[in-house]
């Protein structure tokens, strides 16, 4: 059935796995990836470059009869692993979504939680189509473990007690999905992909039911996105900045996920910056070694060029202002000065509306801080400004100018206090919030307020 002709023009679909805190998206993105962090490489394994490609061929080794192939011509899926809350803000790009599908994963036993519907409500606004991974299936109590079976299977093999009782939990699920507007069945009973959110319970842990997962997200791309995979492999590239990170012998880098085109090494390219788009020349394009070789002194491999869909370590000079979520052009084949003004259009679709008096809010990516506004937007909350980055001592002098006592505070999203501000922060007229939970900094914030007008009575 496969038509092969333009095989080589298909990239590769960019998932992103997203969810509520401790509902297991990094033991999935570890399970997937074939390695533990808990098994004390976490040193080495952080050191990736925030997105895993899972060819084909390993998803078809994994997933044994559930797949055949030859029905397919994408070569695979590429992961943004960018733990947690991360892939979660990176996943804009283009005012759509970076990622092409989503995992939502949720705890069987603890269903619907405040960040499941906020990756819900991110999920419905980008229109990214998603499946769901109900997770920990191995904690329902008698639960049986069979290896190598595919889920179904190995539910059907479970006591009858431990059947009925995943079962109830998996119904829990798909009606609050439903509730979320949401149509959605346990995947083998789904026909229409695009209709209906397909359940996969799976257990990270023993890794049961991920080789359905890989299935069911290979099948969702091949059947309904082939058309927007389709790219010109030689173009100019396009990518997102998944993280800022500052590299021995490099300096400033960005990884980077490249979603169209191709990057060169000496390409000049266009990078988001904090003030001004940053117009710089690639001087080396790193990927990580072998896991083996991570623990020797050099940690990457400099390749000549990357193509879409991979995630890439960019080393280039100026980056040090370089925005996690931004995007990166290269430029080639038009003039320089268009490629800024795309960079810049692209930057103001994230529209934050400032204030006269409000709370200033940091984050740690474009997509965070987008969020956060959203956020502050519905809780009533004005901003007086809204920036990515660390809490720098100018942003504790900014909020001492807020006219209210009760805007006189920092709302920091998923950013550290720089050690330059820490003295300023101890006499300043000001409130520090920070978490890496959207509605808990907000809850903590309003909160504060609360007291402090009754307080006042
Ligand atoms: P995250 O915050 O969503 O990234 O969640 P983690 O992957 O860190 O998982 C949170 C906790 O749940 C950890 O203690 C994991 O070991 C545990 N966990 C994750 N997946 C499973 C699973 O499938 N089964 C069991 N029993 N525990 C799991």
């Amino acid at each position: 059935m496969t038509d092969h002709t333009n095989a080589d023009t298909l990239r590769t679909p960019i998932v992103a796995v997203l969810g509520h805190v401790d509902h297991g998206k990094t033991s999935l993105l570890d399970t997937i990836r074939g390695s533990a962090v808990s098994e004390g490489e976490a040193g080495a394994i952080t050191q990736h470059i925030g997105a895993t490609d899972i060819p084909l061929d390993t998803i078809s080794e994994m997933a044994g009869e559930l797949i055949d192939p030859s029905d397919f011509d994408l070569p695979g899926l590429l992961f943004i692993d960018t733990p947690g809350h991360h892939s979660f803000s990176t996943l804009r790009a283009r005012g759509g979504a970076l990622a092409d599908i989503a995992v939502l994963v949720v705890d069987v036993n603890d269903g619907f939680q405040p960040q499941t519907e906020e990756a819900i409500d991110i999920l419905r606004r980008t229109g990214t189509p998603f499946v769901v991974a109900a997770n920990k299936v191995d904690t329902t109590p008698g639960w049986n473990p069979q290896d190598g079976q595919p889920i179904q299977r190995s539910l059907e093999a479970q006591s009858e007690r431990a059947e009925s009782m995943l079962n109830e939990n998996l119904y829990e699920i798909i009606g609050q999905l439903s509730d979320a507007g949401f149509s959605a069945d346990l995947y083998w009973r789904v026909q229409d992909f695009q209709k209906n959110i397909g359940v996969v319970p799976l257990s990270a842990l023993t890794g049961e039911g991920v080789p359905d997962l890989l299935t069911v997200l290979m099948g969702l791309s091949q059947r309904f996105m082939k058309e927007e995979m389709a790219i010109d492999v030689q173009g100019a590239g396009e990518g997102t900045v998944l993280e800022v990170k500052d590299e021995r012998g490099f300096g400033a880098t960005i990884d980077t996920v490249v979603y169209d085109g191709v990057i060169r090494n000496g390409d000049t390219i266009v990078v988001g910056g904090q003030n001004e788009p940053i117009v710089t020349e690639v001087r080396a394009l790193l990927r990580p070694r072998a896991l083996e070789e991570i623990r020797t002194e050099k940690k990457f491999e400099k390749v000549a060029e990357i193509g879409a869909a991979a995630g890439v370590k960019i080393a280039a000079p100026e980056l040090d202002q370089a925005m996690a979520g931004a995007p990166v052009r290269v430029v080639r084949d038009r003039p320089l000065e268009d490629v800024i003004a795309e960079v810049k259009a692209e930057l103001a679709e994230i529209e934050v509306d400032t204030a006269e008096d409000g709370v200033v809010v940091k984050a740690d990516t474009l997509g965070s801080l987008e969020a956060m506004a959203n956020a502050l937007r519905e809780a009533e909350v004005p901003i007086l400004r809204a920036e990515v980055g660390d809490i720098a001592p100018r942003d504790i002098a900014v909020a001492e100018t807020a006219n209210q006592d009760e805007h006189k505070a920092i709302l920091g999203f998923n950013v550290d206090l720089l050690a330059n501000a820490e003295s300023e922060l101890e006499n300043a007229d000001m409130k520090l919030f920070t978490d890496e939970v959207i509605y808990q900094l907000i809850e903590d914030y309003e909160t504060y307020v609360e007291e402090r007008e009754r307080a006042q009575q």
